[in-house]
């Protein structure tokens, strides 16, 4: 039976015993809102682990706009039952007031892997982001913990503090699950109008084009960008927020591709904003899937 868990002190009195069993365990971070790229973390973390611990916070730290803090969708019931589902064995769901009892006046910063890509256009995000994942990571203290590689700037911002802190965790990176047409499963993607959702896909086949174009053998960064964006600028009704070109563990430009090459972009359509990203080689393999 699943165990709902509130109380931060809680979770840690009842992960004590595990820890003492030699049993290991393995984290899943969520906001909520699960779907099939939540599930595959958390099938991955069931086959890895004794114990399963998913969290469920909508973060208030990381959120730049209120209003799409105000408007992420939160459905606990189903999450809940998802969980259960995938064999989770604790969800810990705290209120804000539990993981910032008082103001948080300490945090995590990664200045220089937040400075392209998503961390230019929201300023203290991934400073939000990783300060909860360090409470969550010493809360629970996991063996494992999963991330997406569907957001490709938190996972390297993520591994490099546990790295830099000398943490004793496992970060494991888990592929992007996405809908038959590509477009990245994200819990963004039901605040879409069916016809913005008819073109969000163009986003994931610009990416797929550049790694085309890299596979093909181009190796001019600013030739890829511009003739993988040919694919967006048609579409009237999408604005381009960035397309870039980086490497993939300093997430600096690129502007020749002679090793690997992380390539992501973010887009708006009205007030949704969709990301995605594929990086080469190891996208070249698995393009036939969408
Ligand atoms: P979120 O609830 O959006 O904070 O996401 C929780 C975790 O699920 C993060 O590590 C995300 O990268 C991951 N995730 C979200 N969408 C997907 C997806 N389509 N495929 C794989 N992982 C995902």
């Amino acid at each position: 039976m699943i165990e709902v868990v509130r109380d931060p002190g809680l979770l840690r009195e009842r992960l004590v015993g595990s820890r003492r069993a030699g049993q290991s365990i393995g984290l899943v971070p969520t906001m909520g809102a699960l779907h099939a790229g939540h599930q595959a973390l958390l099938e991955t973390a069931r086959r890895e682990n004794d114990v399963v611990v998913a969290s469920i916070f909508v973060n208030p730290l990381q959120f730049n706009r209120s209003e799409d803090l105000a408007t992420y969708p939160r459905t606990m019931e189903t999450d809940l039952k998802l969980c259960d589902r995938c064999g989770v064995d604790i969800v810990f769901a705290p209120e804000q007031t539990d993981l910032y009892p008082a103001p948080q006046l300490t945090f995590v910063e990664s200045p220089a892997l937040s400075a392209h890509l998503c961390g230019e256009f929201r300023p203290g995000h991934f400073r939000g982001v990783a300060t909860v994942v360090l409470k969550l990571f010493n809360l629970v203290q996991p063996d494992r913990a999963y991330f997406g590689e569907k957001d490709a700037q938190q996972l390297v911002i993520i591994r490099r503090m546990a790295q830099d802190f000398n943490l004793p965790i496992t970060v494991v990176p888990i592929p992007t699950v996405r809908e038959a047409d590509g477009l990245a499963i994200s819990s963004r993607n039901q605040l879409l109008t069916p016809e913005h959702r008819q073109i969000a896909p163009v986003l994931s086949r610009s990416l797929r084009q550049a790694i085309d174009l890299i596979e093909a053998g181009e190796r001019r960064a600013t030739v890829v960008r511009e003739q993988a964006l040919a694919v967006i600028t048609p579409c009237a009704q999408v604005r381009l927020e960035y397309f870039e070109l980086v490497d993939p563990e300093l997430l600096t430009p690129i502007a020749h591709i002679d090793g690997p090459v992380l390539v992501a972009a973010a887009i708006w359509l009205d007030s949704v904003r969709l990301i995605d990203n594929m990086s080469w080689p190891s996208a070249a393999g698995n393009l036939a899937s969408f």
